[in-house]
Formats: structure tokens, sequence, C-alpha cells
């Protein structure tokens, strides 16, 4: 046998033996996974055919049989050849996230239309051979209408390099290359095979380049959850990457299990995971053929995700249709199922959810959207409910604000009952965003704390406090302190008590002007971090108020040993002094609070009645809209000229 045939045998082992991984890895749910199973599907037979072809022409010997077969076997070449063009730009654009693109007339012509002249070309060949010809005398030939062939798939090329520029901002670089090689092997390979005829690479060659793409592009543990057989969280995210970089919106149906971690640890990881994976697939069953193409994605926090390629499938009956299977089967089924709090809903990304993050975040948090009694959170409500809105754009609207200087700090007076002077404020931060309008700090700064932005906000409240601080004679306005909200973030940071004392220095601010407020929740989370820093801080004559106590859980043993000078009740507690037994909670509170040399702030205090109340109670600061709402630096200056040093009577405001 011809030494050269030795190469296409390599290169059907090879992609028989990707194949199998393929398969045995059961890689073959997704549209990306079908796409590059067609490719290796048509490789394989191409190879098959290939060498078939090369194998009877190079031994003729004679036969008229043999050219009849070489015959036979370089038409099935061609046109499964040809082919191939089409198969990996499909797989390219799914790769891509852009086959919706495949709805458009005119990109089926571009996709079709050159593999249709190709077949036209190749079956023209039997009537007057100028692509090749087969005779017993002159063995096989190439005739001068290749270059034609050449030209039709340098067009799939052309059209390939299109989508590879269009995803090269968001593909991973290595399956970015991965999919260029491709393009860069076949174009060498047509060379070299041009320049020397008879030998063989084009099929090792592309043997490699599928083998390369599926170590490099189809990495199953990147995909998929082995534990639960169904695509994996990174999936998921990456899926939404594609979607929102290539602009093509997909339809999303959620399946959420309130309390999945606690039925994983009643029944223990591997019958939980067993129970998803069944309903993995009964989902897979009720989508089979009544729905296009679609990918179920599963995180461990108790998430399956359906995501539909088509932003126009109609979820709202899929919806019901899922709630009404799983509910009924939920008593006889498998205890995982009764005991598992299932919330659902639907969701259209790009169009109802813009950012990935958002998304993601949604995804996990939607039932806190949701009244208790509801099962199914409908994507029409969504839309309506503007603070959810402000939530899902919270990271845009958060980097934004950043970004473009949106931020601003407002003061709110605090009232000293004893000396009838505001000596304190508030510092307090306002997003004023110009889609949104003013967007409140207790939406946005948890969603900050969550996407990471906790950080550049402290700085900048910290930095505007101590500029605003050197800035005015606070002093003759008689302002001692400024109270300023420490961040969750904040407390913990390494770097807290070294920024703080850089600001007292650039700003020659003392510290005695600035008090810093924390919580008992910030304590909880890593409390020898926050210790560490308030003694730091402390050793440096600052001060610290305990924020928000009365709400949750309070418990100020889990605080005493921290630095504190000041104990601020909050609104919560303040509304319901009206309550003979609140009220007596509240007295007490402050009493004791005195008693362990504490000073009391009362927070949203916003009536004469509640002023008094407390004043009879012994509590020496108010701080409410009473007496003063946040307001804007210049408005605050003028405000504690007019009470603190001009004698005008405060309160009444609220
Ligand atoms: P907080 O620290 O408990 O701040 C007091 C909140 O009560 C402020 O809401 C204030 O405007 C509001 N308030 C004061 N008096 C009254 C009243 O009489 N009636 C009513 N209804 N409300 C009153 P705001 O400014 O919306 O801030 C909400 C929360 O956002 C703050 O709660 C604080 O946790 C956080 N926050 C605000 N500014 C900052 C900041 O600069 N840094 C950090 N880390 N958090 C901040
Ligand atoms: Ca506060
Ligand atoms: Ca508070």
């Amino acid at each position: 046998m011809h030494s050269a045939l030795i190469l296409d045998q390599i290169a059907l082992l090879i992609l028989a033996l990707t194949l199998f991984s393929i398969l045995f890895k059961r890689m073959t749910r997704s549209l990306e996974d079908k796409a590059f199973l067609l490719n290796i599907g048509v490789a394989f037979f191409m190879t098959f055919c290939d060498f078939l072809m090369e194998f009877y022409s190079r031994n003729l010997n004679g036969l008229r049989i043999r050219v009849f077969a070489a015959y036979f076997f370089s038409y099935l070449y061609f046109i499964i050849r040809n082919f191939y063009n089409v198969a990996y730009l499909l797989f390219l654009m799914a790769m891509a996230g852009v086959h919706s693109d495949l709805r458009r007339r005119t990109v089926r012509l571009l996709v079709w239309g050159p593999y249709g002249l190709a077949v036209l070309m190749i079956f023209a060949n039997l009537f007057t051979p100028y692509l090749f010809s087969i005779s017993l005398e002159e063995g096989y030939r190439r005739g001068p209408g290749m270059l034609y062939l050449y030209a039709l798939g340098f067009i799939y090329m052309l059209i390939g390099f299109y989508y590879l520029s269009r995803c090269v901002h968001y593909l991973d670089r290595s399956k970015w290359m991965a999919l260029l090689a491709m393009y860069v092997i076949t174009m060498l390979v047509a060379f070299i095979q041009y320049m020397r005829e008879g030998l063989l690479i084009e099929m090792i060659a592309f043997s490699m380049v599928m083998l390369l793409d599926h170590l490099l592009i189809q990495r199953p543990e990147e995909i998929l959850d082995f534990s639960v057989g169904l695509y994996s969280w990174n999936a998921y995210r990456n899926r939404l990457i594609v979607a929102a970089k290539s602009r093509t919106p997909v339809r999303v149906v959620i399946i959420r299990y309130l309390n999945a971690s606690q039925a994983r640890s009643v029944f223990g990881e591997k019958r939980y995971n067993q129970f998803v994976r069944m309903r993995g697939q009964e989902l897979e069953n009720m989508m089979y053929r009544a729905y296009g193409g679609h990918n179920i994605y599963y995180g461990a926090m108790g998430c399956i995700c359906i995501v539909f390629d088509d932003a126009q499938t109609d979820a709202n009956d899929l919806l019901r249709r899922i709630q009404r299977s799983f509910e009924s089967e939920s008593d006889n089924h498998s205890s995982v199922a009764s005991v598992l709090q299932t919330r659902y809903t639907t969701i259209r990304f790009l169009q109802d959810i813009q950012e990935v993050e958002s998304m993601i975040n949604f995804t996990v948090n939607f039932p806190g959207y949701m009244s208790p009694t509801d099962h199914i959170l409908d994507g029409i409500t969504i839309q309506e409910n503007t603070t959810l809105q402000i939530k899902n754009y919270s990271a845009r609207i958060i980097s934004r604000a950043l970004r473009e200087n949106y931020f601003e700090m407002y003061y709110q007076p605090i009232y000293n009952l004893q000396s009838g002077l505001f000596e304190s404020a508030e510092a307090l931060i306002r997003l004023k965003d110009p889609e949104f309008g003013f967007v409140s700090p207790a939406i946005f700064i948890p969603e900050a704390e969550l996407h990471g932005y906790m950080a550049p906000i402290g700085d900048f409240v910290l930095n505007s406090v101590y500029e605003f601080l050197s800035q005015n004679s606070t002093d003759s306005l008689k302002l001692r302190y400024m109270e300023v909200n420490l961040s969750v973030e904040q407390c913990i940071q390494n770097n807290l008590v070294e920024t703080i004392l850089g600001l007292e220095k650039k700003y020659a601010v003392p510290s005695g002007k600035v008090n810093l407020e924390v919580t008992e929740t910030m304590n909880a989370l890593n409390p020898e971090a926050m210790i560490r820093n308030l003694q730091a801080l402390h050793a440096r004559n600052y001060r610290f108020s305990l924020d928000d106590y009365g709400t949750g859980y309070s418990n100020i043993l889990r605080v005493m040993h921290l630095p504190l000078s000041l104990v601020k009740i909050d609104k919560e507690l303040v509304d319901m002094l009206g309550d003979a037994k609140c009220a007596s909670v509240v007295a007490n509170t402050i009493t004791m609070m005195h008693q362990i040399g504490m000073k009391i702030v009362c927070e949203g205090v916003e009536t004469a009645e509640q002023v008094e109340i407390l004043r009879e109670m012994g509590c020496d600061y108010i701080q409410g809209y009473y007496y003063a709402k946040p307001m804007p630096r210049e408005q605050f200056l003028s405000f504690l000229k007019a009470h603190n040093l001009d004698g005008v009577p405060a309160g009444g405001q609220a």
C-alpha cells in the first residue's frame, strides 16, 4: 500500500477517538455540542472517502471496476468535503452565539449558496471532467476547475473570519485561536497540497484541528456538572456572556429550590443529586420536540435554568406545565421532592434584564421579589417594578456613577437635646442617576457590596467628609463632629487604619471630628479584623457609634468588647414608642447604655410627641425629619448658621 495512505488512516483513528470521547462524555446535547458532533461525523466520512478514493486511484491495476470505485468515492468525497465547509461554519456560529443569524434569509443564502454551487459543479463533472478525471491510461488527473472549488472554500473562510472578528472580544482566547486554527491550517495545507500533488496531509491536518477543538473548546469539566448530568453554572454564565456580546436575546426559565442546602444535608449529597438528575431528565422529556434549541443548566445553590435560544419561546405555558408536573408528583415521588420548596419564573435576558451579573443575581434571588404565598413569578410584574429594575441594572448604575461622579454627600443634622444645638450630623451618600433618578442608598449599598463596588464608594465617602471638614470652619458653626457610616467591607479592610490616618494628615482634620458608625452584623462577619481595626483607630482617639440598634436580633453582648461611645437606636424602635411595652424597652435600653457610659442617639424621629417621650427617657441626641432631613453641603452650612448661631428655633420640620 502507498505509504501516503498511512496518514489518512491515522486521521481516521484520531477522529474515531475524538468521537468516542465525545460520546463517552455524553457531550451531545447543546447546540454547540451537536454542531461539533456533526463536524466530527462529516470529517470522519470525508477522510474515509478520501482514503478509498486515493487507494483505488493509486491502485487501478488495469481494472475497470477500480476506476468505477475511484470515481464513486471521489464524487462522494467532494460532496462531503464541501459540506464540511458549511458544517464548520455552523459550529463556529454556534460557538460565537450568533446562530440565530441563520433566521435571516441573506445569511442562509450565504451559508448554503456556495455549497449548492459546489454540488452543481461536482455533478457537472460527470459530463465534462474539468474538476478531475480517472482513467486506466492516465490514472487520476486534476482539472483546471478545481480552482473554482478552492474559491468557494475561500468564501466560507471569509464568512468564518467575519464571525471570528465579531466574537474576538468575548470568546475565550484559547477557544478563539482553536477556531481560527482551522482556517489557517486549511490555507496552509491547500497551498502545500497544491504545490506537491500526491502528498496526503489534508485529512490528518483536519483531524488534528478537530482534536484541538475538542480539547480546547469542548472542555467537559468546564461545561458539565457531572454530579447531576446537566450543564454547569459556569456554562450558564458563559451562555449569558455569549448572548450579551452577540446581542442575541434568550429566554430563560428558572426553577429555584429555596432550601436546597437543607435538603442536601438531610438526604445526603448522593440522594439529592439523583433527584436533580431525574428532574433534569423530566424537563428534557417535557421539552422534547415541542420547544426549540435549549440547554439546561444547574447551580449547586439549587437552581435549574433552561435557556432557550429563541427569546420568543412562549414560556408561561411551559412554566405552568412544569409546576403542575413537579408538584403533582411531590407526594408519591421521593421524599426529596416533598421537602423542597420550589419557585418558578421566566425572563428574557437582554430584554427584561441587560447585564450578565444582574441576570445571575436575579436567577438566584428572584424568590426574594415574590410574596411568600406565590410559586410563580411572572416576568411582567418584574418589568413594572422600578426598584427591581434598579437592582437589575445596579452594576451599570453604580459603575457609571463612580465614573461620572453622580455621587454626592448629604448631611443630616443631629440635635443635642441638652444644649439645644446641632452638634453633629450624619454624612449620607446620595446617587442621582440621569436615567433612573434618585437611587436610595438602602438599595444601592447592598448591591454595591454584592458587586464589589464598596471599596471605591467608601473611599469617596471618607474623602468627601474629610474634605468638607477641612474646608469649613465647623468649630465656629458649633459642629463638634461628623458621623460617617462604615460599610461591612471597610470595617474589615486591612488598610482602613492607614486610609483614615492618611486622610487625617492630608486634610489636617483632628481625629475627634470623625465618629465612625458600625453595626453588629459587621462584627459577626469577621470579628478579629474588625476588632483590630477599631482598636487601632481607638488608640488614635477615634470614636465609634453602634448603628441600627434594635433591628433584627440585637445582642449588645456581641459588641460589648468594641470601643463604642454612642448607640443609635433605630427608627423601627422609635416608631413603636406609642406602645407601652416598646416604650419601656427603649427606656430600659437608654438607662442600660448610660450605665455603661454610652450616649444615645434616636434615629428617625418625626414628631414632637416622640421628641418629648425621648427627652423624658433621658435620650441625648435626636436625628430625624422632625429636626432636619439630610441636605446638600451648602444648605447644611446655612442650616447650622441659622440654628447654632442665629438662634432660629429648631424642630417641627417633618
Ligand atoms: P442609616 O445609617 O441607618 O441612616 C439613617 C437613614 O435614616 C438615612 O437613610 C436617613 O435619611 C434616614 N432618616 C433619618 N431620619 C429619618 C426620619 O425621620 N424618617 C425617615 N423615614 N427616615 C429618616 P438613607 O440616607 O436613605 O440611608 C439608608 C442607609 O444607607 C443608611 O442607613 C446606611 O446604612 C446606608 N448609607 C447611607 N449613606 C452611606 C454611606 O455614606 N456609607 C455607607 N457605608 N452606608 C451608607
Ligand atoms: Ca448610619
Ligand atoms: Ca441607622
